[in-house]
Order: C-alpha cells, then structure tokens, then sequence
C-alpha cells in the first residue's frame, strides 16, 4: 500500500468497466484509509451498486434507472446510506462535494453529471469520451470556469498526458494515437457486412463495456478519440494521427519539432490510466502486469485504413467543420449503435447512417450552449432513426 493524503472521490458509473476497475484500483491504493467514498451510480445492476457502496462506505448510491429506486433503498435499508435516483439524482451526485469525481457513465447519458462536477470545480478523471466529442469548448469552459484539473483516463489520452511536457507544449508537431484494429482489422468490407453481435463485442486485447467494444471493432472509438484529442490537446485535425498497432502495448504518442517521439507504453490494463489519474501527479505502485520484452519480441505497425473503417474519415470530417458536428457524429453513432447491439441493422451501416446525418446537419451553427448542444445530439438521433426505419 503507498501513503498517500486522503481525498474524497465519487465515481459516476462505478458498476461499468471503468467503474469497477476503479474500485479496483483504490482498494489497492488502500481503500478507506485513502479514500473517502461520496456518491456512486449505476443504472440496472442494483445488487452491484449497493454492495459497492457498503463495501466503500458510500455516502450517497445513486441509480439512473427511477424505477429501480425502491429496489436500491431496500438494498441499503438499515445502512444509513443515502439513495437517489434518475436525472436529478446522477446530479445530486455529481454536486456532492468529493475533490475528485469518476466520470465512467457511457455515452451522452455521461455529460450532464460531469458537467455539473466540472462547474463546481471537482477534479475530472474523464473515461467519458462524449463530454470532449459532444461539447468540447463548452466542457473545456466548465472546467476552467470551476478551476478543477482534468485528468485523462481514456488509455490514449493518458499516455499522451503522461508524455506531454508541459513547458514544451508550443513544441508539439503531432500526436499519434495508437489503435488495436479491433477485430476487424483483418477483414474486407464484405466479411464486415455480416458480422454478428458476438464476433464485434469481442476485443483481441482490451476487456471493456459492451458499447466500446463494439466502437472498437468499427473503429469509432479511435475517431471519438482522435476528436477527444484535438479538443483535450488543443490541436489542428492535422495534427491528430492514428496508427494501428495490433499489440495495444503502445498506448499513444506526442511528436515534437525537434523529430523525437515520446511514447507511454504498458501492458492493456486500464487500472494504470485509472491509477495515473487517481495520483496524478505521483506515481502509486499498480498491480498491473509488468512487460517483459523479451516475451514480447515485436511490435508491429499498420496504416489505417479508412475505406474500410469510414469512422476515421468521419472524425476528420467532424473535426475539421467543427461546431457541433462531434455531438451530430456522436449521437447518429449512438443510435446506429443500438440498433445494431438489438439486431435491426447490419455493422456496415452504422457508418452510412451516421455520414447520412452528418451530411444532412451539415448547416447547424456553433452551439454557444450546453442546450444548442442537446439540441444537436437530439436532431442526430432523430434523422438517424428516420433513416434507419
Ligand atoms: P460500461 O457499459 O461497462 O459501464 C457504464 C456505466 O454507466 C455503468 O455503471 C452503467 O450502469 C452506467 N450507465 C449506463 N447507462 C446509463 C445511463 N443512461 N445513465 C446513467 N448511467 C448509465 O461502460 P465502460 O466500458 O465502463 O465505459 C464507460 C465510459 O468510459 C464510456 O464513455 C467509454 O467510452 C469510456 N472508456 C471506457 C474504457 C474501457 O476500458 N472500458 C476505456 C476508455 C474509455
Ligand atoms: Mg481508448
């Protein structure tokens, strides 16, 4: 265990992937003695939840599912645990004063509650790609208005944090994020066309939530994440690279003036991007595996291919028109993504359908608020369900 001072933490999706790896990691980090627990939420896994928060001595459990809320409250019933539900409670949560707040919620459900942690000044460990991709300048705003630090925990953006040196950052030519290639990286587009629900959720290296998994394998993780990047770093769309590198030991890369690049690089754990966060800016001691390089032996390189994986193309796109259209990107993306997750439509036409509505919402303006945001989001997910009827 390493001696560290005590912070209040709450962890917003702790019953998730990221949820539960955090736990993890401060039970490792020591647990209570560490760590105050505030408030965790879930959605549906109740018995998850309210063993999570009597395990941590959870102040607040809060469910996003109102009609689960009775089910919570009897879980709890005699604890002296706190529970809440639905919208207003995801932010009575995010409010409840902990100095560092999880954001590990899936998708645009995410971006309410960790506003509304930024705004009062908490510091951000950011799983949520959709607060970036969706509302960048807005969230980045939030941020710097409640003066909290933002603290990076998808792998990618982690690596290039811990490698970006801060008084050179007018130095920086490009970063280049690393991508797996999924399992799909192989595949013609034909083979793509009728892949199942079962062969897309199954990632080659990284265990993660099912929704992920599934960005993974048409690549629209890497263009949320090339999106995230610009806004997280600052860059031109230009500066923002992808190489497929089918190890996932490399976890990103910053390339600087001078020619030199400086990678992060670690076996595919999040508990260290979890862990990195959670200590920044020390480094605790993680149970995660050590690489051994001789094991190893190679690590291998590909350029993407965007005629089979149209989601790089379309970040660019989203990147380079900027305004909304990462929150118009996101949400055609998120219902296409369901409708595949439920069997109504095919791997290949999540892409179409989301170049479709992009295409078609081309013309919104800039939003200048967090509603002109939603506004967007909701316009997306209405043109991409018309589409896909
Ligand atoms: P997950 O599906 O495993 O967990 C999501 C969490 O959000 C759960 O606690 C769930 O109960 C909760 N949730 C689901 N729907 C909700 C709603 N409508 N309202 C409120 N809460 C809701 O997802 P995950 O893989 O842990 O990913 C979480 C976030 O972190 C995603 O944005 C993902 O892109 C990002 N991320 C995940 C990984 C990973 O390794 N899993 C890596 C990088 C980034
Ligand atoms: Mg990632």
């Amino acid at each position: 265990m390493t001696s560290i001072e005590k912070r209040s933490i709450s962890i917003l999706g702790s019953t998730g992937s990221i949820g539960t790896n955090t736990l993890d990691v401060v039970r490792h980090l020591g647990g209570r003695e560490a760590f105050d627990m505030v408030a965790l939420t879930g959605a549906g896994n109740i018995a998850l939840l309210a063993e999570q928060a009597i395990g941590h001595g959870a102040r607040l459990a809060v469910t996003a599912d109102e009609s689960q809320y009775i089910a919570l409250k009897d879980a709890l019933s005699g604890t002296g645990i706190e529970v809440a539900a639905g919208q207003s409670g995801l932010l009575e949560a995010a409010e409840a004063e902990a100095q560092v707040v999880m954001a590990a919620i899936v998708g645009t459900a995410g971006l309410a509650p960790t506003l509304a942690a930024a705004r009062r000044g908490a510091d951000i460990a950011l799983a949520n790609k959709e607060c970036l991709v969706s509302a960048g300048d807005l969230f980045l705003g939030a941020i710097r208005q409640g003066g909290g630090r933002l603290l990076p925990v998808d792998s990618e953006h982690n690596a290039i944090f811990q490698v970006l040196e801060e008084n050179q950052r007018h130095a920086v030519e490009r970063v280049i994020l690393t991508a797996s290639g999924g399992p799909f990286r192989t595949f013609s587009r034909s083979q793509m066309a009728d892949v199942t629900l079962e062969t897309a959720r199954t990632h080659p290296n990284w265990s993660m939530g099912l929704k992920i998994s599934i960005d993974s394998a048409s690549m629209f993780n890497k263009a949320l994440e090339m999106i995230e990047a610009k806004h997280l770093f600052n860059l031109t769309p230009d500066q923002v690279e992808v190489i497929v590198h089918p190890q996932s030991i490399i976890h990103s890369m910053v390339g600087y003036a001078d020619g030199s690049v400086l990678a992060q690089l670690g076996a595919p754990d999040m508990r260290h991007a979890i862990g990195y966060a959670l200590q920044y800016p020390r480094r605790a001691q993680l149970p995660v595996e050590r690489l051994d390089f001789a094991k190893l032996a190679r690590l291998d390189f590909e350029a993407p291919d965007e005629t089979r994986f149209p989601a790089l193309r379309l970040a660019r796109m989203a990147m380079v028109r900027g305004g909304v259209q990462g929150a118009v990107l996101n949400g055609a993306k998120e219902v296409s993504l369901e409708a595949f997750i439920s069997g109504t439509t095919g791997f290949l036409t999540m892409a179409e359908v989301t170049e479709a509505v992009m295409e078609e919402l081309a013309h919104l303006p800039p939003a200048t608020t967090m509603d002109e945001v939603f506004e967007a989001d909701a316009e997306a997910r209405r043109a991409a369900r018309r589409l896909l009827d």
